[in-house]
C-alpha cells in the first residue's frame, strides 16, 4: 500500500506519519520528522500525516494560495488515518478528531498556531458525547475549537472568546475553566458561533474537511506572523524555510482522573541534572500546560499520583535520549490511563544544563569527548561567565518565584511588551513584568534584561522563551499582584509603578528590591573538563585582546594563551596622562615633545610591567600608538566657546591666548576623514619620537622583569601599514631602541617586531612586508572598512540594516567575517607572508576572532591564532574545536 501522496509538482507533498524518519527535517519540519521517527521506532505516537514545507514554499509562490495537489492528498492520507483508528474523519459515530499543528525545520516554540479537536462540527459533537459517555467533555471540546479554529483561522481577538466564557463564569460563580456546567457550554458554544459569524460574515464551517483545509492554510500563514518573524530575527533562523503543517488524531488529557498532560525533559534542562524534569496536569488538554493558565504539578509527584503512567514515560525518556544521542523535550497525554506521546525535540537548555549534560554524556559512555565538543553552542558559554548577584549584597527579597532561567537581572519595570521593545531599543534596562507571556510579547522578551511573571509553570512560554535566549526569567510568582490598567505592581508589601528598578534572579526566583550588585561566577569543573577537551582537539591558538593587568588577568584565567592586542591609547587617556599627552601633542618644537614624552616613560613602562607580568611566560602583542591626536585633545566647539566667554569678559592675557593656541591645533589636526587620516604608523613616520619612547617603554619594563625572573614576551606592533617602505624605518628604529636597552641593562631578552594588516594594500603586498615583519595580525574591522569602503560608525547607524533587510548582505560583515571579499584579502596575506618568511606567525585581532564562524574561516586560512574579549575566550577555544573536528584533522 502507498502510503504518501499527493503533489504535481516537484516531491510529494503529503507524508504519513509512517511514511518518514527523523533526516527528513527539512521536508517534514523538526515536529514531523520526529512524530515520523517515534511512529518508526514503535513508540506510541497518535496516528497522522504531514504536509511539507515545500507545499509551505509553493502555497507562497502561488501567492497565498494552496497548491494544486494537495487536497486529493490531504483526502487520501486521512483515509489511511480513518482505517488506521477505525474511525471516521467527520463521522455521525466514532468521528475522528484531528489537531493540526505548524511545525518548522527549526523549533519555533509557540510562534506559530496550532488547532486542536478539528473534526468537530454539531453533528460529530453528538457523537463524541456517546463515545465518551460525557456531554461536559464533548461539548468542552467543541468549545474549545471554535475558541481556537475562530482565533487562529479567522482572526478572531481571542480576548473576545475569553469575554463570554469569563461571563458566563461569574454568572454560575465559576472560578475555572472545567466547573463550567454543561448548559453553560451549550450557551457559550451558540454565543461563540455568533461571535464567529458576526465577526466573519460567514457560518462557522460545519464540513470537517473545509475545516481542515482552512486549518492548514492558516499554520502556512502563521509562518509570518509577527512575533514568529521576530524569533526568527532574533534566532537568525531564516525567513524562506516555511512550516511542516502536521494533522494527528487527537487524543485526550481531559477525560478524568486517569487522564491527563505533561511536558517532560529526559534532564533537567536549568542545571543538567540527569532526572527527568517537567510538570504534568490531571484531566487537562496539552494547550493549558504550555499556556501558564493552571500552573502545573511536578512531574517527580506524578510517580505517586499515576506509576504506571510515570514509569512509561520514564522509559520512553530514556529511550528518546538514546535514540537521538541528545536531552529531549517531550509533550505527552494520557488518555485514560493510555499513554500517547505527542512530541520529542531536541530539549533547550541554559549554558550550565549544556555544559553539564554534555560531559555526563561522556561519563554514562553516551558520547565521546569529540560528541561532547559538539553539543555545547559556543556562543551560550559566555552566559556561564556573567554575573549574578552578589552573594554578600544585602538585598530586599519582596517574593521568590519559579526559577526558570539562570541570570541575574535588573531593569526598570515595564509592563507592556510593545512598550518593553521600544524602551529597549533606545537603549534602556528594562524588566519585563507580566502575569504571563504569550508568543504576542515575544518583541518585549527580546528586549528586556530578564522576565517576570505571576503565573506558569517551568514549562510555561516566558520559560521556554527566555531559556532559549538565556535570559534571566522568574514565572509563576504568585506573590505579585499586576493591575494591568493601572500599570501598578504590588510585591511583598511594596507597591511599584512603571519605571521603577527591579531585579530578579532566574538562578533561584527571587524578586528582588531596586538595583543590586553582581559579582563574577565561578567556572564548574565540568566547564573547564570540556574545554580542556576543545584545546586538546584545537588546531588553532587562541589569545584575548586586553589593555590592563585587570583584563590580562581574566582573560588568563578563562585560558587565553596570549595577548593579540594590547592596545596603548586608553593609556593614554587615563587622568594623569591626559595633559601629559596633551603637552607633548601642542609642543612646538620636538625638544619640547620629547619633554613631554620623557614624563610619559615611566607611566607607560608601569602600564608594559603590569600586564606582561601579569602574562608571564606568554606572548604579549603590544600596538604602538594608533587613533589619531585630536582624539586626545578636546572638543573644538567647546574651546571655541571658552575663548569666546573670555574674549566677552574683556579678558586678556595669557589664559586667552593659551585657549587660542589650543583651538588653533585642534582646528589644525581637524580632519575630513579620520578613519583615513593621520593615524597608525604615519604618526610614528612623522612623529618617530613617540614610537620611541613606547618601544623604550616596552623594553625597559622587559628588562626589569626579566631582570626580577619574570619571563616578559612583548611582540611590538606596527598599525595601518599598507607600505614595506612605512613598516621599514619604524621596524629599523624599535630594533634600535632594544639594542640600546640591552646594552644598557645589560639584560637579554627576547622579542618581535610584525605588523597589523588592515589595509588593502598590505595584504597585497604581503609578501614584500614579511620581509620586515616576524609576525602579522589581522585588524579585521578597519580591513573590513577599507575593502567595503564602508566606515563602521556610519554603515551600522544608517544603512547597513537596510542591506540585511533587503538580503544585498547576508550577515553584518563586522560581525561575522566576510570569506568572500575580506576573507580574500586574508587569504591572499597569508600566502604572500609564508611565501616570505615560511615560520611567519599570523593572528587576528578584530572582534571577529571570538565570532565562531569567523574562526573557522580562520583555521581554514592557516592562522595560528585568534585573539578576542576575554569573556569570548571559552567562547573562541570551543568554537576552534567544533571547527577543528569538522574541518576533520
Ligand atoms: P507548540 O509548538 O506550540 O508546542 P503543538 O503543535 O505542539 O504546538 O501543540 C500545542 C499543544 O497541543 C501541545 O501541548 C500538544 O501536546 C497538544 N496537542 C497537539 N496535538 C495533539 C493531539 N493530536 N492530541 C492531543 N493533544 C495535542
Ligand atoms: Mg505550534
Ligand atoms: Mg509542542
Amino acid at each position: 500500500m502507498a502510503v504518501s501522496t499527493g503533489g504535481t509538482t516537484g516531491g510529494r507533498l503529503v507524508h504519513h506519519f509512517r511514511d518518514g524518519n527523523a533526516s527528513m527535517r527539512d521536508l517534514l519540519g523538526g515536529k514531523g520528522a520526529n512524530l515520523a521517527e517515534m511512529t518508526r521506532i514503535g513508540l506510541p505516537v497518535p496516528p497522522g500525516f504531514t504536509i511539507t514545507t515545500e507545499a509551505c514554499d509553493l502555497y507562497y509562490k502561488a501567492g497565498k494560495r494552496l497548491p494544486e495537489g494537495l487536497r486529493d492528498g490531504v483526502r487520501e492520507a486521512l483515509t489511511l488515518v480513518e482505517e488506521e483508528t477505525g474511525k471516521v474523519f467527520g463521522g455521525g459515530s466514532n468521528p475522528l478528531l484531528v489537531s493540526v499543528r505548524s511545525g518548522a525545520v527549526i523549533s519555533m516554540p509557540g510562534m506559530m498556531d496550532t488547532v486542536l479537536n478539528l473534526g468537530l462540527n454539531d453533528e460529530t459533537v453528538k457523537a463524541l458525547e456517546r463515545e465518551a459517555e460525557d456531554r461536559r467533555f464533548a461539548l468542552d471540546c467543541y468549545r474549545r475549537f471554535i475558541q481556537m479554529f475562530g482565533d487562529v483561522v479567522r482572526g478572531i481577538p481571542h480576548g473576545e472568546f475569553e469575554r463570554i466564557l469569563e461571563r458566563y463564569k461569574r454568572r454560575q460563580g465559576a472560578e475555572f475553566d472545567y466547573e463550567i456546567s454543561g448548559e453553560s457550554l451549550d450557551s457559550i458554544i451558540s454565543d461563540y458561533k455568533e461571535l464567529y459569524k458576526n465577526s466573519t460574515g460567514s457560518d462557522f464551517p460545519q464540513d470537517p474537511f473545509e475545516q481542515l483545509l482552512m486549518a492548514v492554510e492558516a499554520v502556512f500563514a502563521s509562518w509570518n506572523n509577527e512575533r514568529a518573524i521576530i524569533y526568527r530575527n532574533a534566532h537568525e533562523i531564516p525567513h524562506d524555510l516555511g512550516t511542516a503543517v502536521n494533522v494527528q488524531t487527537m487524543v485526550f488529557g481531559n477525560l478524568g482522573p486517569s487522564s491527563g498532560t505533561g511536558v517532560i525533559f529526559t534532564r533537567d534542562p536549568s542545571t543538567g541534572t540527569p532526572e527527568p524534569y517537567g510538570e504534568y496536569l490531571v484531566n487537562a488538554q496539552g494547550e493549558d500546560v504550555v499556556a501558564g493558565i493552571r500552573t502545573p504539578r511536578p512531574i517527580a509527584e506524578m510517580r505517586t499520583e499515576m506509576p504506571k503512567s510515570y514509569d512509561e514515560i520514564a522509559d520512553v525518556c530514556q529511550l528518546l535520549e538514546d535514540h537521538y544521542g541528545d536531552m529531549q523535550d517531550i509533550e505527552f497525554t494520557i488518555e485514560n490511563g493510555k499513554l500517547y506521546v505527542l512530541q520529542t525535540r531536541t530539549g533547550k537548555r541554559t549554558a550550565a544544563a549544556a555544559v553539564r549534560i554534555a560531559v555526563d554524556f561522556v561519563r554514562e559512555g553516551k558520547t565521546d569527548k569529540a560528541g561532547a565538543i559538539g553539543m555545547v553552542d559556543p556562543n551560550q558559554l559566555e552566559k556561564l561567565l556573567h554575573r549574578t548577584i552578589d552573594p554578600k549584597a544585602q538585598v530586599a527579597v519582596l517574593a521568590k518565584g519559579l526559577p526558570a532561567s539562570p541570570g541575574a537581572a535588573s531593569g526598570l519595570v515595564v509592563f507592556d511588551s510593545q512598550e518593553a521593545k521600544r524602551l529597549g531599543e533606545a537603549g534602556e534596562t528594562v524588566l519585563l513584568v507580566r502575569p504571563e507571556t504569550t508568543p504576542e510579547d515575544i518583541g518585549g522578551i527580546v528586549s528586556a534584561m530578564g522576565v517576570l511573571t505571576s503565573r506558569g509553570g517551568m514549562t510555561c512560554h516566558a520559560a521556554i522563551v527566555a531559556r532559549g535566549m538565556g535570559k534571566p526569567c522568574v514565572v509563576g510568582c504568585d506573590a505579585l499582584s499586576i493591575d494591568m490598567d493601572r500599570e501598578v505592581l504590588g510585591v511583598g508589601g511594596v507597591t511599584l509603578t512603571a519605571g521603577e528598578w527591579l531585579t530578579i534572579d532566574g538562578a533561584d526566583g527571587r524578586v528582588i528590591k531596586g538595583q543590586v550588585p553582581m559579582v563574577d561566577p565561578e567556572l564548574s569543573a565540568d566547564f573547564q573538563a570540556l574545554l580542556q577537551w576543545a584545546d586538546d582537539v584545537r588546531d588553532i591558538g587562541v589569545r584575548a585582546n586586553a589593555d590592563n593587568p585587570t583584563d590580562a588577568q581574566k582573560a588568563r584565567e578563562f585560558g587565553a594563551s596570549g595577548i593579540g592586542l594590547c592596545r596603548t591609547e586608553h593609556m593614554f587617556m587615563e587622568e594623569d596622562r591626559l595633559p601629559v599627552v596633551r603637552e607633548m601633542i601642542l609642543s612646538a618644537t620636538e625638544t619640547e615633545r620629547r619633554g613631554a614624552l620623557d614624563r610619559l616613560l615611566p607611566m607607560q613602562q608601569g602600564d608594559f610591567e603590569g600586564i606582561l607580568e601579569a602574562m608571564e611566560g606568554l606572548p604579549v602583542t603590544i600596538r604602538l600608538l594608533d587613533p589619531p591626536l585630536h582624539e586626545f585633545l578636546p572638543d573644538a566647539a567647546e574651546i571655541l566657546a571658552e575663548v569666546s566667554k573670555l574674549r566677552a569678559t574683556g579678558a586678556s592675557g595669557r589664559l586667552l591666548q593659551e585657549k587660542e593656541e589650543l583651538l588653533n591645533k585642534v582646528n589644525a589636526l581637524e580632519e575630513t576623514n579620520p578613519m583615513l587620516g593621520f593615524r597608525g604608523c604615519r604618526l610614528g613616520i612623522v612623529y618617530p619620537e613617540i614610537y620611541e619612547m613606547q618601544a623604550r617603554a616596552i623594553f625597559q619594563a622587559t628588562a626589569n622583569l626579566v631582570a626580577r625572573g619574570v619571563d616578559a614576551q612583548p611582540e611590538v606592533m606596527i598599525p595601518l601599514v599598507g607600505a614595506v617602505t612605512e613598516l621599514a624605518p619604524l621596524k629599523e628604529m624599535v630594533v634600535r631602541v632594544a639594542e640600546e636597552v640591552k646594552a644598557e641593562s645589560g639584560v637579554v631578552f627576547e622579542y618581535l617586531v610584525g605588523t597589523m594588516i588592515e589595509v588593502p594594500r598590505a595584504c597585497l603586498t604581503a609578501e614584500e612586508i614579511a620581509r620586515e615583519a616576524q609576525f602579522f595580525s589581522f585588524g579585521t574591522n578597519d580591513l573590513t572598512q577599507m575593502t567595503f569602503g564602508f566606515s563602521r560608525d556610519d554603515a551600522e547607524g544608517k544603512f547597513l540594516h537596510h542591506y540585511l533587510h533587503k538580503d544585498i548582505l547576508e550577515v553584518n560583515p563586522f560581525e561575522v567575517l566576510d570569506a568572500s571579499g575580506v576573507g580574500r584579502l586574508v587569504e591572499l596575506a597569508v600566502a604572500g607572508g609564508r611565501q616570505a618568511r615560511p615560520d611567519l606567525k599570523i593572528g587576528i585581532c578584530g572582534e571577529h576572532g571570538g565570532e565562531p564562524r569567523s574562526i573557522a574561516f580562520c583555521l581554514e586560512a592557516g592562522l595560528d591564532y585568534v585573539s578576542c574579549s576575554p569573556y569570548r575566550v571559552p567562547v573562541a577555544r570551543l568554537a576552534a574545536a567544533q571547527a577543528t573536528l569538522k574541518r576533520g584533522t
